[in-house]
């Protein structure tokens, strides 16, 4: 039988904690070989501080890309990515900010832009959740939040991402497994997922003409700073999964590799479900 969903914290979450972070997440396999897929590409990546994005900048990063970084307030979370992608050989600018704001969005483009004089890949993957037991708990700041936080930035960096994407570049949307089967404790987190979804189906659609692919990635249980910061016991997180254990990080980057690079290029408006074999439909 299906174990329920985790039994939330009743405090807000903490992103960026990493005291409760063992064992350490695994960014990337040692025996993971570049190719140079992504020679000479720019790639900006949201929340690329920790979890997931920090797999994605130094896979990125091993295939010859340098690297554009926005996180919200986790300096030492960033440097430390900054160093890794440094080790690989590239170079790496961190944007310190918050993509809640509309303003901001565009200035971290055109950072980038003035730092590596353009861009290719966007990776939107910054997000936040707040797990309550009922709807009735949620309340009109949180709602507002989770989606200020999840969505809205989509729309904003996108909107000024397209100034510089051209014909094969690509954009790669983190969507989740909860957009798919829902998640009792989720509502409001995995409603903003789903609008992912939407988002980049429709989006695919109007960029098509343009050669610009815009394709996504849902990830089931996946062990990064989110699920200690936002989850009281983590003892049993992704053991219901067909696979019987979370997914690390380093499990995640090659399929955005995969996304970004020529060899998708007949891909667009699709989701890779990296998950532990979880069936879902779309
Ligand atoms: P993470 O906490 O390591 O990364 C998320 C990052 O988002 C943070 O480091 C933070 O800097 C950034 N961020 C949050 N709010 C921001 C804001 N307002 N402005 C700028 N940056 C902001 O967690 P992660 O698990 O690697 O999450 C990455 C993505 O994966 C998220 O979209 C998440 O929803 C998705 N995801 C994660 C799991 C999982 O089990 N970990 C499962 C499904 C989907
Ligand atoms: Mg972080």
């Amino acid at each position: 039988m299906k174990k329920p969903d985790k039994f939330p914290k009743q405090n807000q979450p903490q992103p960026g904690k990493q005291n409760q972070m063992q064992p350490e997440p695994e960014v990337i396999r040692e025996n993971y070989r570049g190719s140079n897929k992504l020679k000479n590409k720019i790639a900006l990546i949201t929340g690329g501080d920790s979890g997931i994005g920090r797999s994605v900048a130094v896979h990125f990063a091993r295939e010859g890309a340098d690297i554009a970084i926005v996180y919200l307030s986790e300096d030492e979370d960033a440097n430390k990515t900054k160093k890794m992608i440094v080790k690989e050989g590239q170079q790496c600018l961190l944007i310190k900010g918050d993509l809640k704001e509309e303003d901001f969005c565009k200035e971290a483009i055109d950072k980038c832009k003035d730092q590596f004089g353009g861009l290719n890949v966007l990776v939107n993957n910054a997000a936040m959740q707040f797990p309550k037991d009922s709807l009735k708990e949620i309340d009109g700041n949180q709602l507002r939040k989770t989606f200020e936080t999840n969505i809205y930035p989509y729309f904003f960096i996108t909107k000024a991402a397209l100034e510089y994407l051209n014909d094969g570049d690509s954009i790669i949307n983190t969507s989740s497994v909860t957009a798919y089967r829902g998640s009792e404790h989720l509502l409001d987190y995995s409603s903003t997922k789903g609008a992912i979804v939407s988002f980049t189906r429709s989006l695919s659609q109007t960029l098509a003409k343009k050669n610009i692919r815009v394709n996504g990635v849902a990830p089931g249980p996946i062990w990064t700073p989110l699920i200690p910061a936002t989850f009281d016991d983590v003892s049993d997180f992704g053991q219901d999964t067909p696979l019987g254990r979370a997914g690390q990080p380093s499990e995640l980057g090659p399929a955005y590799v995969f996304l970004a690079c020529e060899d998708s290029s007949y891909i667009t408006g699709q989701f890779i479900h990296i998950n532990g074999g979880e069936m879902i439909s779309g």
